[in-house]
């Protein structure tokens, strides 16, 4: 009968009888309780008993037990016979909470703990038992759980580790005992700073202030120190803890050692900086030319990203028995710790790397099947540097030859990597183009000087015989009389020779030039009566263009080498007649302004491009569609350029093609 029938009886009944005021106490218990016969059929049961069946049995006719199925606490199906209700029945003795499993008809499971009591009639003998059945499934549940969860964090690879408020450590889990090297028996009731380093102190304030504001810290990455005083980098997740009122009590935390990751981090970061290293190496050999230089660089920055103690580069020149190598560049050590010993041989272990076959990188050299195969030393000589670990990588040239070698030592064993093997022989690579361009530079500023020299020569000795021959004609023009029928071939001659003469002077002055031995002699003289003059005489031997002059003042004075001065005049002159085929007249210019003489050749010719107009100003150079059929040397602007600069002025080009050129000289005033 169930508790709102109970009330509506006692409603509708109000007087009830003794026997009615038992019954309704045994079926209001909260506890299951049932009674059975000496054969175990139920006789009566209340209603609690009902509720933790979960079925109603028929009275008289089920047995005890029914059709459940019982099992042991641990899972196992418990044999009938064994069952707490049937030993009391056989042995008519009370059995006291001997906890049993009982699935119920919905296939849900309860624990029970069962007290079965027998009854005995007047005469003593066994007629039945009282079973009264407790639930502890709630507790057992409970206990499971607490159960699991400590199982859990025993095995978790992190430290758990609880705290009260004043950071008294109350919980220790295997992780934490590994990670610090303290065990649960020395810490736990010490205070938790006994693992924080000194300098990171406030940081528990700062945590214990969040958690007693009933906050988490979530991933706090910081360090931690062990008992043996070695610091570890941790993450840490610390969460309040809170009593069944809702009060801050305490912490857990939970450190994840995070040591590995952030060797890995650094490690990369490391690896990407070493990359950055290897590429500027690149850009900045790749600009060089001095071979040293490049050397250096290559072997000072390989050994600082393999981390070797030390590197060199060994050229492939071999001397005169054959098996020698030049020692080139080093880092890391003193030259001497190497050149003591003499250079290197064509022993087994350099071999591949001056054969050009191939990187070898070995974690013990001295391990190694080919090292210490050779007289005299079989192995490093005493003293040598001491090398375990060895890394050496071939140069190669485009063209295959075996440029040299960089080489790599360390005394510990296995410091190489397959990283630091890419690095250098990406480097290698770099490196071998570097001084290719190197050498063919080399030989270009060799041939270049040779070519110097000759010019050098030959306009000297030119010089001399081609000045007699001028000297022999005008000699002879004199002496011939003025009707003579030969002197209009004798003067074309000396024309000609003048010219010679001229181009003779002009090889000659880049010479001077190149050896920084073009002498001038400065003296005063008025720059706007030598424009006048050059103009005048050119304009004497001009047919095709008339050639102009302006300027807004009367006497422009400066102290500057006459001679040169009105070379570059004639040169400018000379050079806006001959690049203005198609035009009839060339303007001069001559102005003052900011205490500097401005000389302007302005011509309606050809003109220049803009990526020529720089060029033109360098030795030998000439716009090429032009040259094929206007004579000329390619020196006039530069002769001009260095003449003007020596007298500390400026030289420059406006122009366009098509457009024609204005080319323009200033020096001091004065
Ligand atoms: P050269 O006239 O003997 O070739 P220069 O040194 O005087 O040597 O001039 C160098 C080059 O500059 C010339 O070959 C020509 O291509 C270009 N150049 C010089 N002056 C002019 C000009 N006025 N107009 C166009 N091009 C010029």
């Amino acid at each position: 009968m169930g508790v709102q029938e109970n009330k509506l009886l006692r409603t509708k009944k109000p007087a009830i009888t003794h026997s009615q005021v038992s019954g309704q106490l045994f079926d209001n218990l909260p506890v299951a309780v049932y009674a059975c016969d000496r054969n175990g059929y139920i006789t009566s049961f209340n209603q609690a008993a009902v509720n933790l069946w979960g079925r109603k049995p028929e009275i008289g006719k089920d047995l005890w037990c029914g059709s459940w199925k019982i099992f042991h606490p641990n899972g196992e199906p418990l044999n009938l016979d064994n069952c707490p209700m049937a030993r009391t029945l056989k042995a008519g003795i009370a059995i006291e909470g001997e906890e049993i499993i009982i699935e119920r008809p919905d296939g849900t499971r309860i624990n029970v703990q069962p007290y079965p009591v027998p009854t005995f009639n007047d005469a003593g003998e066994l007629v039945g038992a009282v079973n009264t059945l407790i639930d502890v499934t709630e507790q057992r549940s409970g206990e499971t759980k607490q159960a699991m969860l400590a199982a859990i964090i025993e095995s978790s690879e992190d430290a758990i580790v609880s705290k009260t408020l004043d950071g008294t450590i109350t919980s220790w889990n295997k992780s934490a005992a590994k990670m610090f090297g303290y065990s649960e028996g020395e810490i736990v009731g010490k205070s938790i700073i006994i693992v924080i380093p000194e300098n990171r102190r406030q940081e528990e304030d700062l945590i214990l202030g969040k958690i007693r504001q009933g906050k988490k810290v979530e991933h706090y990455e910081t360090y931690r120190r062990r008992k043996d005083g070695t610091e570890i980098a941790v993450s840490l997740t610390i969460s309040p803890i809170k009593n069944q009122a809702g009060q801050v009590i305490g912490a857990s935390k939970i450190a994840r050692d995070i040591s590995k990751q952030k060797t890995n981090e650094e490690s990369l970061q490391r690896y990407a900086d070493n990359l950055e290293t290897v590429n500027s190496v690149g850009r900045m050999v790749s600009e060089r030319l001095d071979v040293q230089e490049i050397l250096q660089q290559v072997t000072d920055v390989t050994t600082q990203v393999t981390g070797a103690a030390f590197g060199a580069f060994f050229y492939n020149k071999l001397d005169e028995h054959g098996e020698s190598y030049t020692l080139f560049t080093l880092s890391g050590a003193p030259r001497e710790a190497f050149e003591k010993f003499g250079m290197p041989r064509n022993t087994a272990v350099f071999h591949p790397t001056f054969s050009g076959e191939g990187t070898v990188r070995v974690d013990d050299i001295t391990n190694d099947p080919r090292y210490g195969k050779n007289h005299p030393h079989f192995g490093m000589p005493k003293g040598h540097l001491p090398v375990v670990s060895y890394l050496a990588v071939p140069v190669i040239s485009k063209s295959g030859a075996v440029i040299g070698g960089l080489f790599y030592g360390h005394p510990e064993p296995g410091r190489f990597n397959i990283h630091h093997e890419g690095l250098v022989e990406s480097v290698a690579t770099q490196a071998a183009i570097a001084l290719e361009n190197a050498r063919l530079y080399e030989e270009i500023q060799k041939l270049n000087s040779k070519k110097d020299d000759f010019i050098g020569l030959a306009s000297h000795e030119l010089k001399t015989p081609v000045t007699s021959l001028s000297g022999y004609l005008q000699i002879i023009n004199r002496r011939l009389p003025a009707d003579d029928g030969n002197k209009p071939f004798i003067e074309k001659a000396l024309a000609q020779i003048n010219k010679l003469s001229g181009l003779i002077s002009d090889l000659l002055d880049v010479s001077k030039i190149e050896t920084g031995q073009l002498p001038l002699s400065f003296t005063g003289f008025d720059l706007l009566h030598l424009a006048k003059e050059v103009i005048e005489v050119m304009q004497y031997s001009t047919k095709t263009h008339r050639l102009t002059f302006d300027s807004n003042i009367n006497k422009l004075l400066v102290t500057a080498d006459r001679q040169r001065i009105e070379q570059v005049i004639i040169n400018l002159l000379s050079n806006a007649i001959k690049y203005s085929p198609g035009a009839n007249q060339v303007n001069v210019t001559v102005s003052v302004a900011d205490n500097k003489a401005l000389v302007a050749v302005q011509d309606f010719g050809l003109g220049i491009t803009r990526d020529q107009q720089e060029r033109i100003f360098t030795r030998f150079y000439r716009v090429e569609d032009m040259a094929a059929h206007i004579s000329g040397l390619g020196i006039g602007l530069f002769i001009s350029k260095e003449i003007i600069s020596r007298h500390h002025g400026r030289l420059w080009v406006e122009s366009g093609p098509g457009k024609g050129s204005i080319f323009f000289f200033e020096i001091p005033v004065g």
